[in-house]
């Protein structure tokens, strides 16, 4: 006999010595005369010892968790006894064996080893403990037996599922018999498994590893696991903790993903226990974001290990909301409710929407605004035409239709940015005392409006079950139809998922304000919330910021104008350079209620649009209308309106004023009338 293997799959010289050790004891226990019998003799001699005992030569194959010390050695030691009581000798150099590794099955060595050596052209008796060691797949277990093993002339015996190919009727039944058992066995054993879990961690105890944010603490109390390890329980890591919540708050502000995936790496922030690449992913990154177990809801059995036949290795696929185990422990949370599903109602946008800034230097303020600004020229009720950067290195925005829209110019972006933010928190000034009091009066009325709260809550809370059946029963459907009915069903489920996030961020508002809704506001609170949106909107403004502010300084930009400002763009006569105005309708008072967790008032004023100069006009086009008005209604000199104008703070003299008065008529396409010499005043003495 002759076998022609690789090392590779085969016993390794510690397993090989151990399986003539245990041979020597079964041959004694099972009456087989050992003389003669060398256990450093070479393969083929202890072959010829074997036959001329009479006795069949076998081979095997051990499927092993490196995971459980001592498998591969306790199936070896079962399979050589096995062997013996039926006078099979199994030499060490015809045992393969493969660790069993979980999810996708890599290229199993040991079995592409045996079907080598069953290709030898002689006939041996393959020895197996159980069926399911060949494959996990019964099916292919079968496959296996029938071609490989029984038509190129072997016999296989499955000693602990009581099969001989030996008895040619029955053993073709048998095995397939045990695959199914096999499979329904793998299905209840998953169940099993399951409820196992549930149960240990409704004790509280660890259960598989606990993500990031959480870290374990040792019981000493209890019982050992399994594996003889300190049975611990998952805590909140308060570092860890502490770095997550300030990534939610950046990424409900606005910042862009891969930014905070950067500040992530650079803060030194914790990964995921099971991370194979050593480092935070962008996908380990959204995960962490996407994670429900911050919530404090802890959830098992939301995917289960299916075996895919078609593709030979388990599947994770979701499972319907009552086949889940769920649990809330508040003392696990590390976010609240609100922040949670802000960022998740953001995640989902980010799917589709516009890309954060180009990484690098650090943002400014008009870095992260231009996606507010929108053309009004070509901008229609439908649909809304925005801004995009343009010109040496991107400082101007320009409609996205550019050489296409009529009144294309190109604003610069910084300049835009601070007149806005001027005219904002000239609005607080403004408007301080009147927000206050409509905040502190409708707080009186609200006491009434719990109820319609509560109303609100209810239906929320309808609404997100009717969405949960629905993606329960979606899900049942998406294994069954054409491709095509496939894609169609995971499009919905993904519609009502993103509807059922969009509640569930409502949701958590509603309560949060029923919660609040016994505290009173004082104008001096009011004051206060205003207080902060004038210091971030003034050192935003100035660049100041650091990159933490940033984005809170975006988020109240973005607020404070409703994320839209419409840009016109308005020719001056007589000249080239064009002014740009910007009109947003400002909301104050909703933004101030929103912070305060205050529900929007019924019957709160509509604010009035503003207008901001986002490209200022020259001076002398701002002044003209007030020079007509002094020289030509008032009639004053040159000279007069001059000091005039500089009393009301423009460093201008009487040549300026002509110049002016000149510019005035230019404006409005009129000739200049001849006016008297010093408009008809007597001149002053000097
Ligand atoms: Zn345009």
């Amino acid at each position: 006999m002759n076998f022609l293997v690789t090392d590779a799959g085969g016993p390794g010289e510690e397993l090989a010595r151990k399986a003539i050790e245990y041979f020597q004891d079964a041959a004694l226990k099972e009456g087989i005369d050992l003389t003669d019998f060398d256990p450093e003799a070479p393969l083929h001699q202890q072959i010829a010892w074997a036959e001329a005992r009479g006795l069949s030569i076998g081979c095997t194959y051990l499927r092993f968790s490196t995971k459980i010390q001592h498998s591969s050695e306790d199936q070896l030691r079962e399979n050589i006894f096995a062997a013996a009581r039926l006078k099979v000798f199994i030499p060490p150099h015809l045992i393969c064996l493969d660790e069993a590794k979980k999810g996708r099955s890599t290229r199993r060595v040991g079995l592409s080893r045996l079907k080598a050596i069953l290709q030898c052209g002689c006939s041996l008796v393959l020895v197996l403990f159980k069926l399911s060691r060949l494959h996990r797949n019964s099916y292919k277990g079968y496959e296996f037996i029938a071609e490989r093993v029984v038509e190129n002339g072997h016999r296989v015996i499955i000693f602990n599922d009581g099969i001989d190919s030996i008895d040619k009727r029955a053993w073709k039944a048998q095995v397939q018999l045990r695959g199914i058992l096999d499979d329904m066995y793998v299905d209840s054993l998953i169940d099993h498994v399951k409820a196992g879990l549930v149960g240990l961690f409704e004790k509280r105890w660890t259960v598989g590893p606990h993500g990031i944010g959480y870290r374990s603490k040792i019981l000493p109390d209890a019982p050992l696991t399994n594996l003889g390890k300190q049975r611990t329980m998952p805590e909140i890591d308060p570092v860890a903790a502490k770095l997550i919540r300030q990534h939610f708050e950046w990424i409900r502000d606005g910042m862009s993903l891969g930014e905070g995936l950067r500040r992530w790496l650079a803060a030194g922030g914790p990964i995921d226990p099971r991370s194979t690449t050593g480092r935070m992913t962008p996908t380990a990154y959204r995960r962490l974001l996407g994670n429900l177990r911050l919530t404090g809801r802890w959830e098992f059995g939301r995917k289960k290990s299916v075996w895919s036949s078609s593709k030979d290795y388990a599947e994770q696929q979701e499972q319907p909301d009552e086949e889940v185990s769920k649990f809330h422990c508040e003392d696990l949370r590390i976010v609240d409710d609100e922040l949670f599903f802000a960022v998740q109602k953001r995640l989902d946008e980010l799917k589709l929407g516009p890309r954060g800034p180009k990484k690098g230097k650090t943002a400014q303020l008009w870095d992260l605004t231009t996606e507010f600004f929108f053309c009004a020229a070509c901008s229609t009720d439908q649909e809304l035409v925005r801004f995009h950067q343009t010109g040496a290195h991107g400082r101007g925005m320009q409609c996205k239709r550019a050489d296409f829209c009529r009144c294309k110019s190109a604003v610069r972006r910084e300049e835009a940015v601070r007149a806005v933010c001027e005219k904002l928190q000239e609005l607080i000034r403004q408007d301080r005392k009147l927000i206050g009091e409509i905040v502190v009066r409708s707080q009186e009325l609200d006491a009434r409006g719990d109820e319609g709260l509560l109303d609100e809550l209810k239906q929320l809370e309808n609404r997100e079950r009717s969405l949960t059946r629905r993606i329960d029963d979606l899900s049942d459907l998406v294994g069954e139809g054409s491709e095509e009915d496939r894609a169609e069903m995971k499009a919905k489920i993904r519609a009502a998922r993103s509807e059922r996030v969009d509640v569930h961020e409502k949701l958590a508002r509603a309560r949060k304000t029923l919660e609040r809704s016994s505290r009173t506001l004082t104008l001096d609170d009011v004051g206060q919330i205003l207080d902060e949106f004038a210091a971030l909107l003034t050192d935003g403004a100035s660049g100041r910021l650091g990159e933490d502010a940033i984005y809170r300084a975006l988020a109240v930009f973005r607020d404070l104008t409703g994320g839209c400002i419409m840009v016109h763009v308005e020719p001056r006569p007589a000249r080239k350079q064009t002014n740009v105005r910007g009109q947003f309708q400002p909301r104050l008072l909703r933004v101030v209620r929103d912070k305060a967790e205050l529900p929007p008032g019924s019957d709160d004023p509509v604010p009035e649009e503003v207008e901001v100069w986002l490209r200022e006009p020259p001076l002398r086009d701002l002044l003209a209308p007030r020079v007509h008005q002094l020289i030509d209604v008032e009639g004053m000199s040159f000279r007069a309106a001059a000091k005039q104008l500089q009393k009301e703070g423009y460093q201008v003299n009487s040549g300026v004023v002509w110049q002016i008065y000149e510019r005035y008529y230019e404006m409005i396409g009129q000739p200049k009338p001849k006016r008297p010499y010093n408009n008809g005043n007597s001149r002053e003495s000097a």
